[in-house]
């Protein structure tokens, strides 16, 4: 499409950058690592997005995996209109809380019980505070290269924008708030074995089942089976963080892939469908330390927001019907399956897939930053940093997919 207006981007960016740090409220917007200025989008729909300067592309970001049906759907647009006119928040109780908490504990049996917050920050920060009430202990395991949110204690070695930090964590988090952090390394059976023989005093192990914020890694069963047994074994809760992979990886996510069953569980995206929305959940005597009933504190003005709710509510219904993580599957293969065949030639960059989740990991950045400039300009948007990972939507059409996987091959045949 032509653009009416050439400059619009150019010159929102710049006011942009004069009123917010960076020009972004998010730091991974900002195109760092690209190298050129960000996309600022205008609206929209299935699986295109449009920027204010009228550039359409088939976006694989979407909404950094929070948009399994992809940008407007109409019965989540339905959904949303409808609850807006009867109000947007009460901060009360609302019958959609109920129905969303039993939609998501059917799917995921492991959610004995679910509180619902407004980011998938919180809902880790919150997990982790009910983890250490129950248990009475302080000490936590994270691994290398997981992402977690931005609160205090999980800011050492963490993934996604914390990676291009000069340094290992955040300035601003005090060593207090991070001394009762122990990072592992990530798929190492050994290294949680060991910890584990020697401290019985660990309130929690937090993971991301699959890691999203490295590049896309799956987490071995043997990783993932023995951390279940270490921390069975010593008292410790096991918290999945599946704030991306919940509803992705199929409805009963990473846990139902791998058929291990987390204490707790954190979710986040989809479960909004597109809006603020994260929860944390699970067994229930855990769950049920949190006030009004218990003496652990956690609280929210907007959590369980009825807008959130709607359109958590209007996705998850249209994700229960019969054979759509077939066709996500089938649509993600379409795409990557001449990709998969040629990069086996190619050296210096690897694709991983993991059901609609794939990521492109090119040994040298500046290739990366080829590739990005060569698909955006052919109107393909992926997340602007290698480290993140490409997520495909329902909304994905035959059309889209295929110019995209012709745009990937005609980058590596040039
Ligand atoms: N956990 C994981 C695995 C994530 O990928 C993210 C964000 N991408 C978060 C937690 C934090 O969620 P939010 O950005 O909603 O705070």
């Amino acid at each position: 499409m032509t653009s009416c207006h050439p400059k619009l981007s150019s010159s929102v960016y710049e006011e942009s950058l004069s009123l917010i740090p960076g020009g972004v409220n998010s730091p991974v917007r900002a195109f760092q690592e690209i190298g050129i200025p960000p996309i600022i989008a205008r609206h929209g729909k299935g699986d295109l997005l449009v920027d204010i300067d009228d550039r359409v592309y088939v976006d694989y970001c979407m909404s950094w995996g929070a948009l399994l049906l992809g940008h407007a759907d109409p019965f989540v647009v339905r959904a949303v209109q409808e609850q807006m006119s009867r109000g947007s928040s009460f901060g009360l109780l609302t019958e959609l809380e109920v129905a969303l908490a039993k939609t998501i504990s059917t799917s995921m049996p492991s959610i004995e019980k679910i509180r619902f917050v407004s980011s998938g920050t919180e809902a880790t920060m919150s997990a982790l505070r009910v983890a250490r009430g129950y248990t009475k202990r302080s000490l936590f395991v994270k691994f290398v290269g997981n992402y977690h949110g931005h609160a205090d204690p999980f800011l050492v070695r963490a993934g996604s924008g914390v990676l291009l930090l000069p340094q290992a964590t955040s300035l601003g988090v005090p060593q207090e708030s991070i001394q009762h952090t122990v990072c592992l390394p990530y798929n190492d059976p050994q290294s949680v074995k060991d910890l584990f023989s020697t401290r019985k005093d660990i309130a929690a192990a937090i993971v991301e089942p699959i890691a999203t914020n490295m590049g896309l890694v799956p987490g071995t069963r043997e990783f993932l089976e023995t951390l279940r047994e270490e921390t069975r074994k010593t008292g410790t809760l096991l918290i999945f963080d599946e704030v991306v992979t919940g509803f992705r990886m199929g409805l009963g996510g990473a846990q139902g892939l791998f058929g291990i069953t987390p204490d707790l569980t954190c979710l986040g995206k989809i479960i909004g469908g597109g809006l603020p929305c994260a929860a944390f959940g699970g067994r229930q005597e855990v769950m049920d330390l949190l006030a009004p009933l218990g003496g652990v504190y956690q609280a929210g003005t907007l959590s369980g927001n009825p807008l959130a709710m709607a359109a958590g509510l209007a996705t998850l219904s249209q994700l229960q019907q019969e054979g759509i993580y077939v066709s996500l599957q089938k649509k993600t293969e379409d795409l990557l399956t001449p990709i998969h065949k040629l990069l086996s030639e190619q050296e210096g960059v690897t694709l991983q897939q993991i059901e609609s989740c794939f990521t492109l990991f090119f040994a040298k950045q500046e290739r990366f930053q080829a590739f990005y400039r060569f698909l955006l300009a052919r109107g393909i948007y992926f997340p602007p940093s290698q480290w993140e990972t490409c997520f495909v939507s329902l909304a994905h059409t035959q059309e889209s997919l295929a110019k995209t996987s012709q745009a990937m091959m005609d980058f590596f045949h040039s």
